[in-house]
C-alpha cells in the first residue's frame, strides 16, 4: 500500500511535507542491488555534445549503484532533451521525465551530472536546511520573482556537510539582477564555491547513502569516509511538499484540483467519492474540480486496493478507489489527503511517543510501512483519531496488534469515520489556506488553533498574522 515517511523538523519546518525520497520519488533498486534508470536521448544532439551527456550518464556507475541504462520498454525513464534552459524534476515521476539540456549552454559535464542528481532526488546545495550557517543570502540583489529559489528545503543531508564544491551548488550571482552576489559564505566571504568541474566527494557519498548503495559487497566503498549515519533519517530526502509536489495555489487564494472518475462506478459509489471529493471545500481551499483540459490531474480508477501516490505526481495519476473495499467516505478522504501530500498518522516523525510498533506481529516484507518518515507536522500533535491513522491490526500476520498507543495500551485508535479537526488543521496550514476566509477558517478552529496559528513561523502574511491575533484577543 502506500507512503511512508518522516521526521519532525524544527524551523523551515512547520510546513507538513513528504520528503518524497523516503516514498516514492526514488528510483527502485534491483535484486541485484544496482538501480537502473532507463534513459533515451532525442536525436537533436551532435556527436560531441552526445559523448559529454553519455560521459555524464556513465560516470555514475563508476562511483556508485545507480546504471543509467538505454530504454527498452520500461515504464519510467528519463528523457534527454535540449530543451529551453537546463532542468529536471526531483526525483522519479513516473513514466517519460524530461531532463533538459539545452544544446546552447547545458552540455557541459557539470551540468549532466547537476540535472542527473535533480532525477534522482537531489536539491541545491543553498537550499539546505542548514544553509544560514553556511551562505548569507543577498536577498537584495536577486532579481524579482526569482526569490523562491533561494527557499530553503528541509532537506535531510545524511550526515553531510555543507559543501561550497558540491556541483548542486550554484554560484556566486545566480539569479543577480545588477551583478552583485547573491550568496555570501559564512563566516569567510572570500572563500570560493560554485565551481564544481564535477560531483564532489560529498555529493558522492550522499548519493550512496540515499540508494543505500553501500549494502552490496559488490559495490566499491566509497561511502563513509570520516561522517557516521545514525539512523534511517540521515537519509536524504527531499520533502516534496516544500519542493514541486503541493498542488498550485490560484490567484484567487483556492486550490484547484482537476480529477476524473473513471466510468467503472455504480452511481451510488458515485455520490460517495463526489461526497468525498467536495468536503473537502466545506473546510479549506481545497477544490476538486472536474477536469477540463489541465495538465496535472488524478485520476479516480477502482484498481487493485486502495492507494495514492503522495502529493502531485505531474500530468495524470491514479488514485485507486477499488469497488471492493475501499468506497467508503473516509477512505476517499483518506486517500485525497495523500494525493494531497499528506503521510500516515502512525509514521510521523514523533510517533514513537504515541505508539509502539510490534514488529515481532507484521507480514513478512511489510515491515516499511511502519518505518518513521521526518514528516513535518506543522505544530499539530499526534492524532489517535486522524484519518491517516491506520488501524491496530494492520498488516499483522497473527491477528496480533502491530501497533499500541503509549503509555495507554487501551486507548482506541484507527476508527475515525472522517477527517479529525487536526487533519484539516494541517491541511489548511499545509496549503496556507488561512489568508482567504480566514474569519470562516478560524470559526472553525477553536481557541486553540488560533493559539497556535498564532505562534506560527514562517507566516508572510503580516494581514493574516494580525487577523489572527485579533480572533485570538476576541475569542
Ligand atoms: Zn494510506
Ligand atoms: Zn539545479
Amino acid at each position: 500500500m502506500l507512503v511512508e515517511g518522516d521526521i519532525a523538523v524544527t524551523d523551515d519546518n512547520q510546513r507538513n511535507a513528504d520528503p518524497c525520497t523516503s516514498r516514492g520519488c526514488m528510483w527502485p533498486k534491483s535484486s541485484d542491488g544496482k538501480v537502473y534508470i532507463p534513459y533515451v536521448i532525442h536525436n537533436q544532439y551532435s556527436s560531441s555534445e552526445l559523448q559529454v551527456i553519455q560521459r555524464g550518464l556513465d560516470s555514475f556507475s563508476s562511483f556508485s549503484c545507480i546504471r543509467f541504462v538505454p530504454r527498452s520498454n520500461q515504464r519510467d525513464y528519463i528523457s534527454i532533451e535540449s530543451r529551453n534552459g537546463c532542468y529536471s524534476y526531483i526525483g522519479c515521476l513516473g513514466n517519460g521525465q524530461t531532463v533538459s539540456l539545452a544544446r546552447s549552454g547545458c552540455v557541459y559535464h557539470n551540468t549532466v551530472q547537476h540535472e542527473l542528481l535533480h532525477a534522482l532526488g537531489f536539491n541545491h546545495e543553498q537550499t539546505r536546511s542548514d544553509r544560514d550557517s553556511y551562505i548569507r543570502v543577498g536577498w537584495e540583489n536577486i532579481q524579482r520573482g526569482m526569490e523562491h529559489n533561494f527557499n530553503k528545503i528541509a532537506t535531510l543531508n545524511q550526515g553531510t556537510p555543507y559543501d561550497y564544491n558540491s556541483v548542486m551548488q550554484y554560484h556566486r550571482t545566480a539569479f543577480s539582477r545588477n551583478g552583485l552576489p547573491t550568496m555570501i559564505p559564512i563566516p569567510d566571504p572570500n572563500v570560493s564555491f560554485g565551481q564544481a568541474a564535477q560531483m564532489s566527494q560529498n555529493d558522492i557519498i550522499r548519493l550512496n547513502r540515499l540508494y543505500n548503495c553501500c549494502r552490496d559487497a559488490d559495490e566499491p566503498t566509497l561511502v563513509e569516509g570520516d561522517i557516521a549515519v545514525s539512523e534511517d533519517s540521515e537519509r536524504n530526502a527531499d520533502p516534496c511538499t516544500s519542493k514541486g509536489c503541493m498542488w498550485p495555489k490560484s490567484t484567487d487564494g483556492k486550490v484547484y484540483v482537476p480529477y476524473v472518475i473513471l466510468n467503472q462506478y455504480s452511481s451510488s459509489e458515485r455520490q460517495v467519492i463526489q461526497r468525498g471529493l467536495d468536503s473537502f471545500a466545506s473546510f479549506s481551499c481545497i477544490r476538486f474540480t472536474p477536469r477540463s483540459n489541465q495538465r496535472d490531474y488524478i485520476s479516480i480508477e477502482s484498481r487493485n486496493g486502495c492507494y495514492s501516490f503522495v502529493g502531485r505526481r505531474g500530468n495524470a495519476q491514479t488514485v485507486s478507489l477499488a469497488r471492493s473495499g475501499c468506497v467508503y467516505h473516509k477512505t476517499v478522504q483518506h486517500e485525497l489527503l495523500h494525493a494531497l501530500g499528506f503521510n500516515h498518522e502512525q509514521t510521523r516523525s514523533d510517533r514513537d511517543s504515541y505508539i509502539r510498533v510490534a514488529w515481532e506481529n507484521i507480514q513478512s516484507g511489510m515491515e516499511h510501512n511502519f518505518n518513521k518518515i521526518a514528516t513535518l507536522n506543522q505544530g499539530t500533535p499526534y492524532d489517535y483519531n486522524s484519518v491517516m491513522q491506520y488501524h491496530r491490526t494492520a498488516f499483522s500476520k497473527n491477528g496480533q496488534p502491530t501497533m499500541i498507543p503509549v503509555p495507554n495500551p487501551n486507548v482506541s485508535f484507527g476508527q475515525a469515520t472522517q477527517m479529525s479537526q487536526h487533519d484539516i488543521n494541517r491541511l489548511n496550514r499545509l496549503y496556507k489556506c488561512y489568508s482567504d476566509g480566514i474569519n470562516l477558517w478560524a470559526v472553525k478552529q477553536g481557541a486553540e488553533s488560533y493559539r497556535i496559528s498564532a505562534q506560527m513561523k514562517n507566516q508572510s502574511d503580516e494581514s493574516m498574522k494580525r487577523a489572527v491575533n485579533v480572533l485570538l484577543l476576541q475569542h
